[in-house]
C-alpha cells in the first residue's frame, strides 16, 4: 500500500485542524499549525470556498489521516460498518478506535499513532498473552494489552509512558503503567471520541 511520506504537519494545515501526528512536538510551540494555521501552498492564505462534496471529501481525508490509514483500508472499514445494525458513522469510528495501534497510542505506550503502528509491527505487544503484530487487529471489551517483558526497556515506550501524565487517557482504557499493561474496560462509544469529527459527512460521501 502506498503510504504518504511527506511532511505530516502539512496534513494538519491542509485539514485546518491539529491531527496530533507528531507526538510530543504537537503539544509545544514548535507545532507548525500553531505557527502557520492556514493551508499550505501559494493560495493557502486566500479564501477557500468548498462545495458540499469538497467539505465531505476534506472530512473523510481528515479522519483517514488522523488514524493513518490508506484509502482502501479506510473504505474497507466503512463497507464493514455499513453492514452493521445501527448508525454507520458510529460503527466506523468505533472500529477505528479499536485498532490495536490506536489502543496502544490511547493507552500511552506510544507518543503518536505512527509510532504505535511501528511498535506493534515490531512485535512489542501481546493481547491476552499472545503476541500480536497486526496494527489493524480489532481489540475487544475485556482484552488485556501488555508490553512484552523483553520490550519494557524500549526507549520509545519508556519515554511515552513518562509523558502519559500530560495526556488524556480515555475512560474505556485502564492503564497500569507500572505493570506495562492496559485493559479495555469497554468498547469506545461515540461520546468517548472527543476530537472534532463529522463522520456523517463520510457516510454521505461514500453513499453517493
Ligand atoms: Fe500537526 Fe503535530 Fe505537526 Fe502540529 S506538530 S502540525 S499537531 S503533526
Amino acid at each position: 500500500m502506498a503510504r504518504y511520506t511527506g511532511s505530516v504537519c502539512r496534513l494538519c494545515r491542509r485539514e485546518n485542524q491539529k491531527l496530533f501526528l507528531k507526538g510530543d512536538r504537537c503539544m509545544t510551540e514548535k507545532c507548525a499549525f500553531e505557527r502557520r494555521g492556514y493551508p499550505p501552498g501559494q493560495h493557502g492564505q486566500g479564501r477557500i470556498k468548498f462545495s458540499e462534496y469538497g467539505l465531505q471529501l476534506r472530512e473523510k481525508q481528515k479522519i483517514k489521516r488522523m488514524y493513518g490509514l490508506g484509502e482502501s483500508q479506510f473504505r474497507g472499514l466503512f463497507e464493514k460498518a455499513s453492514t452493521m445494525k445501527g448508525i454507520t458513522g458510529n460503527h466506523l469510528l468505533s472500529m477505528l478506535e479499536r485498532r490495536l495501534d490506536n489502543v496502544v497510542y490511547r493507552s500511552g505506550f506510544a507518543n503518536s499513532r505512527a509510532d504505535a503502528r511501528q511498535l506493534v509491527r515490531h512485535g512489542h505487544f501481546t493481547v491476552n498473552g499472545k503476541r500480536v503484530n497486526i496494527p489493524s487487529y480489532q481489540i475487544d471489551k475485556g482484552d488485556l494489552l501488555e508490553v512484552k517483558e523483553s520490550s519494557r526497556s524500549t526507549v520509545r515506550i519508556a519515554s511515552a509512558l513518562e509523558n502519559v501524565k500530560r495526556r488524556e487517557i480515555p475512560q474505556w482504557v485502564e492503564l497500569e503503567a507500572n505493570s506495562f499493561r492496559s485493559r479495555v474496560r469497554d468498547l469506545p462509544a461515540r461520546d468517548d471520541i472527543t476530537a472534532p469529527m463529522q463522520e456523517r459527512m463520510v457516510v454521505e460521501l461514500y453513499s453517493k
